[in-house]
């Protein structure tokens, strides 16, 4: 694993733990929790807890209990004013922000499934591409804004630079990776990178320290807190994620690392932290963790 430089984190940062309530906890969500308040409390920060409840389809007040529940299990305590942060409490702001970013480059209603960019993508040959790349087919198209439609930001060519605390430095294109963003989509939900780049900002988040499949959305993220006025983007870590035995991320699905699942085994909580550790890189061999012991990892 590639040395972790701390030094440059200013002491006692502002982080999160972000979860979006549309399943339970499994051992993935507990590995960033165990990277979260583990350099937490190594640099005497503090953990704030945001239910990432933006997609109002697919979140469930059933989900966020277990959640806060299976924190409280592991001793993980959230720090911050509010125990809880809800995006769902944050419309206006995110209507706001929309507001602010039109006044920069134009933001315009979008009619695309992601069917119709997953084939205008086939049509130019970019089958392959990682992720979905808007084509700006309604950039010019002026339509008016109505219920079913999505809402668009125009994004410049410009490149971002970062120093992600374990990678080293990243320069991303977000034009090129995945095309004029979403902001509200057809649902009218305002969509996870509005509302992450916003929140982080309002709630003065320091260090983002997540997985690295949110890699690719850094960049963006950072650019949108730019137009939104933040001066200093916060620093961020990407951790490496747990995969399955054939190597894949692990979903909210695979049952067998749930919380709940690994509870009703028997484990003790210092147990589930400890295997999250260790299948993560932070130590070599699984042993019992306990919450408050995080830190040591990291010092
Ligand atoms: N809500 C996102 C998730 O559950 C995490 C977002 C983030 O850390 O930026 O994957």
């Amino acid at each position: 694993m590639p040395p972790i430089d701390l030094s440059k984190v200013p002491p006692r940062p502002v982080t999160r733990f972000a979860p979006s309530p549309t399943g339970y906890l499994h051992l993935g969500h507990v590995a960033n929790a165990v990277w979260t308040w583990g350099i937490a409390g190594a640099l005497g920060g503090r953990v704030l807890l945001r239910i990432e409840d933006h997609d109002r389809g697919r979140c469930r007040p059933e989900y966020e209990r277990a959640i806060i529940e299976d924190l409280e299990w592991l001793g993980l305590v959230p720090g911050g004013e509010r125990r809880v942060l809800r995006q769902s409490d944050h419309d206006r702001a995110y209507g706001r922000a929309a507001l602010h970013l039109g006044r920069q480059s134009p933001v315009y209603a979008c009619k695309c499934s992601r069917a119709d960019i997953a084939q205008a993508m086939r049509a130019d040959g970019l089958e392959d591409w990682d992720e979905l790349r808007y084509p700006g087919t309604c950039r010019g198209l002026r339509l008016a804004p109505a219920d079913g439609l999505g809402l668009r930001v125009t994004l410049g060519d410009e490149a971002v630079e970062f120093d992600d605390l374990r990678l080293g430095p990243q320069q991303q294109t977000p034009s090129l990776q995945c095309g004029d963003l979403l902001l509200r989509d057809a649902n009218a939900n305002w969509t996870y990178q509005l509302c992450v780049a916003v929140d982080d900002t309002r709630q003065a988040v320091s260090l983002v320290v997540r997985g690295e499949d949110l890699l690719a959305s850094t960049g963006r993220q950072i650019m949108l807190a730019g137009r939104l006025g933040r001066k200093e983007p916060p620093l961020f870590l990407h951790h490496p994620l747990i995969t399955d035995s054939e190597g894949r991320k692990l979903s909210k699905r695979d049952g067998s690392t749930g919380v709940r699942e690994l509870r009703a085994a028997g484990n003790r909580p210092e147990m589930v932290l400890g295997e999250a550790a260790s299948r993560t890189g932070l130590i070599a061999e699984p042993r019992p963790i306990a919450a408050g012991e995080l830190g040591t990892l990291f010092r």
